[in-house]
């Protein structure tokens, strides 16, 4: 039979045994299939060379893979045809780390990011116009303070914020949402002084040398205390950003995405997810890793349409490699960059969250009640600190098949895969940081510690499923500019190749986008890969992604997604929005005309 692609046995064997399940069912029963894709190639993921011709969907699930004769076979009157007109189809992607409802409210505020400012003179141009747009007595909001990315960005002062916002509170978030900077109106109408107690998780309401508050928020605890405090937005309003949100990554290809710690506000946005999903419209399922306070809340799934699954906890060991957070295990070097721009001392490393007691009592609580534990590691030390926490815990209280996660994992060391590896650990690269900072980071921990940032190869040659994320909104959504970058390792200038021996292939590129992340979510039983009754998720491509030359993977266009054997809506105009618009409308009325 022809297919696209090399051709082992193996595969035939699997088709054979596929089709012939299903004819034994059609034999058996009325077996209506509803939709069969045709005309081009079917990339399973099930393994290197598993490319067949077409596929066919009953009841949200994939029914038949093979040659498309045999699959066009099946056809009965309202079966509808797919033709993916030279493309590919494949498995939905899944973003295994992101931040959606973080995006969402983020896209409300002024952007102030590297990827649309040259200058620290642009970046100051948009601050004030923003401080002159917004109404008078609300918030100004800024988000995308980036001084790696933006070559001339020196700290931005509490000086300067009074002077481009005098009476109106100001809030300027960095793009790796691990410090913010505050006017003198933003701490009084929040309530914080100098004599104010540190937020907790690890926070920090920064003051100078003479123990004045400096406008700058240090770390989650700090920036969380403020967005906590923040007017609440109308009722409605969260969710309806959110269901659009959505739909942003179903239009990027992804049809699963793992929310790693829903931050945005102290209150527990959890039910939001948990509400779309219900609705049945949601435009892509969301996996969701809580905060621990957020675990109290009851939430409730949403079996009947499986587009909410509360995986389990997120912990945070410690910080951004951009704004000296990450506990390296050498201290960051000292440069122009690092001193000027990032404001770091010399000699300067970042430090851990947590004591080693207090790690090891948060952990063992989670590991115990069996929920899967996510924790955010980017340092060598931070990665010492929970490699040896969870050594002890699973002494302890083992458990087969954690899949315990390590998130970002920039500086990891081959020795600190062998041993997560040991201990059922399962690493999640954050791979942009090559793209967007791969640049910059030679200036930030020099050229062999750059190289070996985001080991995506040794991790794989240690024997890891690894996936790969963009932790949107810290980088814009991107799947292909993503696996691009795990397969070339080129950095955004196109100059630079940062560490070319942990490259992997656009296979193994598709499988952290795919297949391990899945598993990685316990979720490769129903999903991550195209196999006859796992659910039909896919993405339908402009071209077979394994037929690209690796620097124009990029450039693959996504035709459409789909959930559940269903093509997913995308557009924003869809009876659910509608409703919440309506919604988000009547309580602003309410608000306006009733002062509630
Ligand atoms: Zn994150």
């Amino acid at each position: 039979m022809a297919r696209r692609g090399s051709v082992g046995g193996r595969c035939t064997v699997v088709m054979v045994v596929c089709v012939g399940v299903l004819l034994g069912c059609l034999a058996s029963q009325a077996y209506a299939v509803d939709t069969i894709f045709v005309g081009g190639a079917v990339v399973t993921m099930e393994g290197e060379g598993d490319v067949f011709e077409a596929l066919a969907v009953t009841d949200g699930r994939i029914a038949a893979i093979g040659a498309e004769a045999e699959i066009r076979g099946l056809r009965v009157s309202g079966t509808k045809v797919v033709d993916l007109a030279g493309g590919a189809l494949l498995p939905g992607l899944i973003e295994a780390h992101a931040h959606p409802l973080v995006t969402a409210v983020l896209g409300q505020m002024a952007d102030v990011s590297g990827f649309t400012h040259e200058s620290r003179a642009a970046v100051m141009g948009t601050l004030r116009a923003a401080a002159e747009e917004t109404w008078v007595g609300d918030w100004i909001l800024a988000y995308g303070w980036d001084p790696v990315m933006v070559p001339d960005l020196s700290p931005l002062t509490l000086a300067e914020l009074d002077e481009i916002a005098p009476e109106r509170p100001m809030l300027v978030l960095t793009q790796m949402l691990h410090q913010a900077y505050i006017n003198t109106a933003g701490y009084e109408e929040v309530g914080i002084s100098k004599t104010t107690p540190p937020p907790g998780g690890g926070g920090e309401f920064q003051k100078d040398a003479s123990g004045e508050l400096n406008g700058v928020l240090y770390e989650v605890g700090a920036i969380d205390a403020i967005l906590g405090r923040l007017p609440e937005p109308p009722t409605g309003a969260l969710e309806l950003l959110l269901s659009l949100q959505q739909a942003k990554y179903a239009v990027a290809g992804y049809t699963t995405v793992g929310v790693l710690g829903a931050r945005a506000r102290n209150d527990n946005p959890i039910p939001l997810y948990a509400r779309l999903a219900d609705a049945g419209s949601a435009p892509v399922r969301s996996m969701v890793y809580a905060l621990p306070a957020q675990l109290e809340t009851e939430i409730a799934e949403a079996p009947a349409h499986r587009r909410f699954a509360l995986k389990g906890v997120k912990l945070y060991v410690d910080g951004s490699p951009y704004t000296g957070g990450a506990a390296f295990a050498d201290p960051y070097r000292d440069t122009a960059l690092t001193r000027e721009r990032m404001g770091l001392v010399a000699g300067h490393r970042g430090h851990v969250m947590y004591e080693h007691d207090a790690l090891r009592d948060e952990v063992r609580r989670h590991h115990a009640a069996g929920r899967q534990i996510a924790v955010h590691v980017q340092g060598e030390v931070a990665i010492d600190l929970t490699l040896d926490v969870f050594d002890e815990v699973l002494a302890e209280v083992p458990r087969d098949d954690h899949r315990h996660r390590l998130e970002h994992n920039a500086l990891i060391t081959g020795a600190q895969l062998a041993r997560a590896k040991r201990l059922g650990l399962t690493p999640s690269f954050f791979i942009d940081h090559i793209y967007f900072y791969g640049a910059s980071l030679p200036d930030i921990v020099g050229q062999t510690r750059a190289a070996r940032f985001m080991p995506l190869g040794s991790a794989r040659r240690a024997g890891h499923r690894a996936s790969i994320h963009t932790d949107n909104p810290a980088t814009p959504i991107g799947p292909f500019r993503a696996l691009r970058t795990a397969v070339t390792r080129t950095t955004r200038d196109g100059n630079t190749v940062l560490g070319p021996e942990e490259r992997v292939s656009t296979y193994e590129g598709l499988e952290a986008l795919t297949i391990d992340a899945a598993w990685q979510m316990f979720e490769d039983e129903e999903r991550g890969s195209l196999r006859v009754g796992k659910v039909a998720d896919f993405v339908v491509l402009s071209r077979n992604p394994l037929d690209v030359p690796a620097d124009d993977l990029d450039e693959i266009e996504v035709v459409e997604t789909w959930i559940d054997g269903a093509r997913v809506r995308t557009s924003p105009w869809t009876w659910n929005n509608a409703t919440l618009a309506v919604r988000v409308a009547a309580s602003m009325a309410r608000s306006f005309l009733l002062g509630e």
